[in-house]
């Protein structure tokens, strides 16, 4: 079993963290002058509270976790800058990713100054198990998979996750920002187990909360404590915390509309399909589809012009001519369509 605190850099280790005015004192208090707030004022004149104590409780329960096993971030981005600088010395250390995948991890790594080595997925976009543990090694510190992937709509399958956490002595990442759409298992199953994964979700997929900035990431306590210990002592604001806890107190709408857009997805699905110059509608377990056409940027212009914007993802390995599509409400995806169906009839794809 990987001891995790040991992979951790010697400076984030040896570090004393900022003690906040918050921090040291968080009971019960009637007059408070520790924090050099403004006293007049109707709630936000005060700074939050550094572990978002409620929202944390709320999640963990959700998840089958404990508070100790939840980190809040703003956003799951912020969650991925921080594991590099807990995880990665600069200039010593990489990371390893399999590509086509989510762009962030290397942006963040770059401005780490962490290197990047990356395995190619198979064709098919299904997960190269083998030829990503060979890359584990070392410098490689930390392995980031996307599952379900962006832009594929890929799921790993959870014992490959598991076998390269058993395999590697390193961290291994499962970012799921997807997994409300996906049929399969969240990876929060095998914290328990390894204590070397760290699974990233997000309040900005499927919660519909992209503009308030909320992301978590689960881990064993160990892992969450250096987290909490390097980040920003007030990174989640009191009305990003209290949009988070309003938005799960409504998981039921949240629900109906995934079930919409999973549904859209499949008819979305359909519809390209029949579509003369679609070449591979690929399966997704996401609320986007990757569509491969025979012009890429041709559709993506034609579409613009229409005013409907999608994202050309042609230049990532494996995707030529890809498009990836999100899917809208139901009047959207039929104006999408509809648009499509035009260019098709005037021929000019
Ligand atoms: C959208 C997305 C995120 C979201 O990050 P936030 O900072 O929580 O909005 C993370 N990972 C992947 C793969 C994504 O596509």
């Amino acid at each position: 079993m990987v001891d995790v605190l040991s992979l951790v850099r010697p400076t984030i280790r040896r570090l004393q963290p900022y003690s906040s005015a918050r921090s040291e004192y968080s009971g019960a208090g009637t007059v408070w002058l520790d924090a050099n707030e403004n006293p007049f004022g109707t709630g936000l004149n005060r700074y939050p509270d550094p572990l978002q104590t409620p929202l944390c409780t709320v999640i963990a329960q959700r998840k089958g976790l404990a508070a100790n096993n939840v980190f809040i971030g703003n956003g799951s981005d912020e969650a991925i800058d921080l594991l590099l600088r807990v995880f990665c010395e600069p200039r010593r250390d990489a990371i390893l990713v399999v590509q086509p995948t989510y762009g962030m991890y290397e942006v963040c790594a770059a401005i780490h100054d962490v290197a990047v080595r990356s395995v190619v997925a198979h064709p098919d976009f299904s997960f190269p198990l083998h030829a990503v543990q060979t890359a584990a090694q070392a410098p490689v510190k930390m392995v980031f998979l996307c599952s379900p992937n962006n832009p594929t709509g890929k799921s790993i399958p959870l014992d490959e996750v598991r076998l390269l956490a058993h395999s590697f002595s390193g961290i291994v990442v499962v970012d799921e920002a997807y997994i409300d759409f996906s049929p399969h298992c969240s990876a929060v199953s095998l914290l328990r187990e390894y204590p070397n994964i760290v699974v990233l979700q997000t309040l900005s997929k499927a919660f519909g909360l992209a503009g308030v900035r909320v992301g978590m990431a689960y881990a064993h306590e160990d892992i969450i404590a250096v987290l909490r210990s390097i980040k920003p002592p007030y990174n989640v604001s009191v009305l990003n915390h209290n949009a988070a806890i309003e938005c799960l107190q409504r998981e039921a709408s949240v629900r109906q509309q995934v079930r919409v857009l999973c549904a859209e997805r499949a008819r979305l699905a359909k519809r390209l399909a029949t579509l003369s110059f679609v070449e591979h509608v690929f399966p997704s377990d996401t609320n986007f589809l990757l569509v491969r056409v025979a012009n890429a940027a041709r559709v993506y212009s034609g579409l613009r012009e229409h005013g409907v914007i999608v994202r050309n993802r042609s230049s990532l390995p494996l995707c030529r001519d890809c498009l990836r599509i999100s899917v809208g409400k139901p009047e959207e995806n039929e104006l999408l369509l509809s648009f499509l169906a035009t260019m098709e009839g005037e021929g000019v794809l």
